[in-house]
Order: structure tokens, then C-alpha cells, then sequence
């Protein structure tokens, strides 16, 4: 009991300083660790360590390299709002160079670069958004006189920790599909090695913070899949939990853009959605604080698979996607069909009835049935275990 009330105690002087430090209240304040806690998939009670770090740690030095990209990276940031970029900046995470969002130009930039790696070396994060160009010896992107292989090999020494920014950075993205003219590449490609990435065109801000309070809080980058991608957000896809699945699997589909189906809230599938084969966690936390259903598939649009290489910008929009999980897992309440094809099995018998075959026409349905339900159950055992084995992935 004493213990329990030591942990309070120092929750509670925790808090009041990040309250005062932070200059938020301190609603605002735990609203933001719970968020990062529930984002990452830790315990209850972990909010705390993650306030303790925020309050207590020294504020990493980030620096930001930008290179082939739109800056919607960067944009998809400033739209968080738990806290907001401003308090980001400054009290969470000390954002060195960022060329996006910093007063200094030119030689000023540049020796902001500098001055914070000489000034954390070893100790600082390097956040790159951005494909990197090969081709040519890389001339296609050049900032400050050097090329961005040199830059990012240059930054890339002395960081404590590398991570991709967006679909770019992680596998090359939009500046790399067909026919790649400049050699656009990844920046795990460039370095030789693997990195942390948080794919999506763009990123949903909270992998991106999560990741990092991660950092903060444990000392070491969360666990990622073998794509590097961290596994909190990334290990389960988006048609897992999608708003729409139940749509899907009770076979509802919008056929056309504005069509009754469509205006309904169907399941995307047949318009080419990529969920299905997409492993992020958009369909969970949405995007922008702007409220739920805030992502594409929430507003209409099919998930065109941004987060996963081979996917997004390489299948055509409208293509099909390959299906990972066919039907619905065991564990799902089964949909019951809808009352019209009840009713045509109905006829079907009647109408054998009256053509004086009931008996063998009833048999036969039944036999019929029956083999249906069995391939069915088989189906889906094996996709329970297939899902089991994707979750593994
Ligand atoms: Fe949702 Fe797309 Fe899956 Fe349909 S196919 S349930 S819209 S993720």
C-alpha cells in the first residue's frame, strides 16, 4: 500500500510539473500520454512512465532532413493537436533543424545542422522524409551545395536513432514508382542498414510522436516488424478493423462512386480498396483529431495501401486487392443473410414440392446445404489460422 501510494505521489508531483512546464492543463497533459500509452498498446499505468519521461528527460535533439517529397509528412504533424506542434517543439522534443519550419536560411541553416551534432553527438534523433535519389550520383537532389546521399550519410553517423519518415523515406513511394528517372530510393537502401520506418502518404502524427515518447520513455526504438515498421501500429491490417467490415462480410458493396451502395457507407472492396491487404492502424485512430471515421475509408475513398511497399502507387487505384482474410474470423458473430435469398430458397422448395419432387428436392437441399456449411466452416478455419499467422508476421 505504501508503494502505491509513493507511485501517486510522484504521479502527482509529475504532473504538476509538466503542468507548469508544459504550460497545458493537466487534463491536456494526461489526455496526450494516455493517447501515446493506447497508440503504442501499453498496459495501464504506463501513462505515468511516459509523463515521468516527458517531464524528467532531456528533450531529444531531432533533426529533419527533407528530400524528394510534398511535405505532407511534415504537414500530417502539425495537425496534431494533443498537444499541438508548437508545444511539441518546444517542450517535448527540441526540433534542431527542420527545413520546413525553421526561422534561419542558407549558411544560418546550416550551422544549425552543424551545431547539433556536434552538440548531441550520439545522443540525437535523425527523422528523414523524403525518397533519396541514386541516379547520377544523386545530383537530382542537392540542398545546401551537397547531395542528399551525402547528407544523410553525413547525419546518419553520429544518431542514437534513424527513422523514416512517410512512404517515401521507408520504400521509395510516389518519387519511386514507374519509371523512377531520378533512382528514387529508401533510406534503409542508401544507409545499407535497416531503420525505423513509419510509412503512410502521409503518416498518421501519432506513430510518429509514439515512437519517439517510446524512446523517451524506455531508452530503446519499439519493436518493428521486418519491415521496420513499429509493430504497435503496423502488425494488424486495415480491413481488420475497418468500419465497413461488416458490410464486407455480409457481401454489401458500392459498385460505383455515388451509387446507392456507396451513398449507404458499403464496404470499398469492389471500388479497389487496398485494406485488405494493408497493414497500418488508420482504421483505429484515424487522423488530424478532426473526429471519427477522419481517414479515407471513414470519408468514402478507398484505402489505396500507402503503407505497404508493392502496394500503394505500384497496384492501380481500382485494382482489386489480394485477400488475406476471406471470411470473417471464427471468433466474429456470423451475419445472417439477408431476408430476400431466405426467401428464394423457399420458393425453390415450394415450387419442387409442386412438381411432385419434394421429398428427393428437400433431401438434396439438405445435402447441399449441409457440404456448403462443412466447405464453409473449413474455410474458415483455415483462415483463423492464416490470420493467426499474418498476426505473427
Ligand atoms: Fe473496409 Fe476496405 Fe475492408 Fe471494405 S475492403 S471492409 S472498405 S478495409
Amino acid at each position: 500500500m505504501g508503494d502505491l501510494n509513493e507511485i501517486f505521489d510522484l504521479g502527482r508531483e509529475t504532473l504538476h510539473r509538466a503542468e507548469q512546464r508544459l504550460d497545458i492543463s493537466r487534463r491536456d497533459f494526461l489526455q496526450f500520454c494516455s493517447t501515446l500509452a493506447v497508440t503504442m498498446g501499453l498496459p495501464s499505468g504506463a501513462e505515468a512512465a511516459i509523463a515521468k519521461a516527458i517531464e524528467t528527460a532531456q528533450r531529444p535533439s531531432v533533426i529533419w532532413l527533407h528530400f524528394q517529397e510534398c511535405t505532407g509528412c511534415t504537414e500530417s504533424l502539425l495537425r496534431a493537436e494533443h498537444p499541438t506542434l508548437e508545444k511539441l517543439i518546444l517542450d517535448v522534443i527540441s526540433l534542431d533543424y527542420h527545413e520546413t519550419l525553421m526561422a534561419a536560411a542558407g549558411h544560418q541553416a546550416e550551422a544549425a545542422r552543424k551545431d547539433a551534432m556536434a552538440a548531441h553527438k550520439g545522443k540525437y534523433v535523425l527523422v528523414v522524409e523524403g525518397a533519396i535519389p541514386l541516379k547520377d550520383n544523386g545530383i537530382y537532389c542537392k540542398v545546401g551545395g551537397h547531395t542528399a546521399v551525402d547528407l544523410v550519410k553525413e547525419c546518419a553517423a553520429d544518431a542514437a536513432a534513424v527513422i523514416a519518415i512517410g512512404s517515401c523515406a521507408s520504400w521509395g513511394g510516389m518519387p519511386s514508382s514507374g519509371p523512377n528517372p531520378t533512382g528514387a530510393s529508401s533510406l534503409a537502401e542508401v544507409l545499407g542498414k535497416p531503420v525505423v520506418t513509419i510509412p503512410g502518404c502521409p503518416p498518421n502524427p501519432y506513430n510518429f510522436l509514439a515512437t519517439v515518447v517510446h524512446f523517451l520513455t524506455f531508452g530503446k526504438l519499439p519493436e518493428v516488424d521486418k519491415l521496420g515498421r513499429p509493430k504497435f501500429a503496423y502488425s494488424r491490417l486495415i480491413h481488420e478493423h475497418c468500419e465497413r467490415r461488416a458490410h464486407f462480410d455480409a457481401g454489401r458493396f458500392a459498385m460505383q462512386f455515388g451509387d446507392s451502395g456507396h451513398r449507404q457507407g458499403y464496404c470499398l472492396y469492389k471500388l479497389g480498396c487496398k485494406g485488405p491487404e494493408t497493414y497500418a492502424n488508420c482504421s483505429t485512430i484515424g487522423f488530424g483529431d478532426a473526429g471519427e471515421n477522419n481517414w479515407p475509408v471513414g470519408c468514402g475513398h478507398p484505402c489505396i495501401g500507402c503503407t505497404e511497399k508493392g502496394v500503394g502507387f505500384t497496384k492501380p487505384i481500382h485494382q482489386v486487392a489480394r485477400m488475406i482474410n476471406v471470411a470473417p474470423p471464427l471468433q466474429y458473430p456470423r451475419i445472417v443473410e439477408e431476408q430476400g435469398k431466405g426467401a428464394s430458397f423457399a420458393s425453390a422448395a415450394a415450387l419442387a414440392a409442386l412438381a411432385g419432387a419434394a421429398a428427393g428436392g428437400a433431401a438434396m437441399l439438405t445435402v447441399n446445404l449441409g457440404l456448403s456449411h462443412q466447405a464453409e466452416e473449413a474455410q474458415r478455419a483455415k483462415n483463423g489460422s492464416k490470420q493467426k499467422d499474418d498476426a505473427e508476421v
